[in-house]
């Protein structure tokens, strides 16, 4: 039933899409699971794949000298894994991971290149989002820069309760150092400070948030900066 299928749309950057362009693309779209930690696109590889991602959270990460990697953007339901294809190159400079599981729609790359050329709705609703995408970057970039690893933490934290809206969520030490771009023992120490002032509780590879608003007071202005630019993004359009 074509309403059934209006009515379960996820992803909001399909869901923002005319239905007739919606429908267009549906022959297209597969509907898949996404493990926690499975990899998406390999940096500098050609990408076959692009995601919408419904439930799942995927974090870009970029790497230096091949071997450290720090996350730069999160994408979650308002957006698409695979900008570089909108925007006409096949390779992703970033490594897309699954930081949270769940459902995404899938679709050749090549079908979305094909697709958007034919919708200029689909080209206007992936170019909002990575503009989008480019500011959450461009205000990684200076987090990283400026601000230290316990406002980073809780403002990472934030960000993954608001998109996985929940107050707790799986994540391991190593994960976390990952995104963070730090050492593990860098992890423990920022993870011992918020726990001590009964932010968090993180035992076991789980996080608990404790106090969001204190939390919050800890994070860096950066986590509020990018959620308002996400409520902007998202607010009704005329
Ligand atoms: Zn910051």
């Amino acid at each position: 039933m074509a309403g059934a299928e209006v009515v379960a749309i996820q992803n909001r950057l399909l869901a923002n899409l005319p239905r007739k362009d919606y429908l267009r693309l549906l022959p297209h779209l597969e509907r898949v699971d996404l493990a926690y930690s499975e990899v998406l696109h390999e940096p500098h590889t050609r990408i076959r794949h692009i995601y919408f991602p419904n439930d799942s959270l995927i974090s870009l990460l970029t790497s230096v000298e091949n071997h450290r990697v720090a996350e730069v953007g999160l994408v979650g339901a308002e957006g698409i894994v695979g900008v570089p294809v909108v925007l006409g190159h096949l390779e992703s400079p970033f490594l897309a991971v699954v930081q949270g599981g769940g459902t995404a729609m899938r679709m050749k790359a090549s079908d979305l290149v094909r697709e958007s050329v034919k919708s200029v709705a689909l080209q206007r609703e992936c170019f909002r989002f990575t503009h989008l995408l480019m500011a959450q970057i461009a205000q990684t970039a200076a987090c990283n820069r400026f601000h230290v690893v316990t406002q980073r933490m809780a403002r990472w934290l934030l960000t993954t309760r608001d998109r996985v809206n929940a107050n707790q969520f799986r994540i391991t030490h190593e994960f976390l150092a990952r995104m963070l771009g730090v050492r593990r023992v860098g992890v423990t120490e920022a993870a011992g400070t918020l726990q001590k002032r009964k932010l968090i509780s993180y035992s076991r590879g789980t996080v608990t948030i404790l106090d969001a608003k204190g939390l919050t007071s800890a994070a860096c202005g950066c986590y509020k900066t990018v959620k308002d630019l996400y409520r902007q993004a998202q607010a009704p359009r005329r």
